[in-house]
């Protein structure tokens, strides 16, 4: 099972990734944790991505594309598939995700996409900031992130919505009951 967990950022999709890898005991793949813990290290990886994360940018297409190529070629066998956090984020992502699974006899299965209003977002990024310091939750990085999102990610949406595997669900509410609206949309799968 491959699940997209698919969002503008500050949806909630960190959060709902956790609990839904742990249901359906699927293997958790955050472009940003990633990314984040490799800025952490100061890599090679974590250096080229840092100024791009830092101005709200998106980190370049090759270098996210082979690093989570590497990611999933490298599936946990314990699992029973693969939830992604954080990509695609760009339609040259989802393509190059779509080629490299057929390679491998993968599909995705469904795209969810948690919807949140554009002031909400700002508020609980705001938040965020302020709780954890994190280097892009602050407001003109989160204005430039909205941006970014609206050009570049929504034909994200159209991409999987003409493959038929596009749903959504209301991202603002108790985490439980967004969790539990998610689960039974995976749950139709089965
Ligand atoms: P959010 O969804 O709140 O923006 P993430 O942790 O998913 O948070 O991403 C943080 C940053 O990491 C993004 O603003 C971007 O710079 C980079 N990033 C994460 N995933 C991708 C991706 N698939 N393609 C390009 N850049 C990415």
């Amino acid at each position: 099972m491959v699940i997209i967990l698919f969002g503008p950022p500050g949806s909630g999709k960190g959060t709902q990734s956790i609990l839904v890898a742990e249901k359906y005991n699927l293997m958790h793949i955050s472009t940003g944790d990633v990314l984040r813990a490799e800025m952490e290290l100061d890599s090679e990886l974590g250096l080229a991505a840092k100024s791009y994360v830092q101005q709200g940018k998106l980190v370049p297409d090759d270098l996210i594309i082979n690093m989570l190529m590497a990611l999933v070629n490298n599936l946990d066998k314990n699992k029973k598939g693969v939830l992604l956090d954080g990509f695609p984020r760009t339609v040259s992502q989802a393509e190059a995700l779509e080629q490299n699974f057929a390679q491998f006899g993968k599909k995705i299965d469904l795209l969810i996409d948690l919807e949140v209003g554009y002031q909400e977002l700002i508020d609980r990024m705001l938040l965020r900031g302020e709780q954890t310091g994190r280097i892009d939750d602050t407001l003109e990085t989160i204005k430039k992130r909205l941006q970014v999102y609206t050009d570049q990610t929504i034909p994200v949406k159209t991409y999987y919505q003409q493959l038929n595997k596009y749903l959504s669900v209301n991202g603002i509410g108790e985490i439980d009951t967004i969790f539990n609206q998610i689960s039974s949309h995976i749950d139709k799968l089965k």
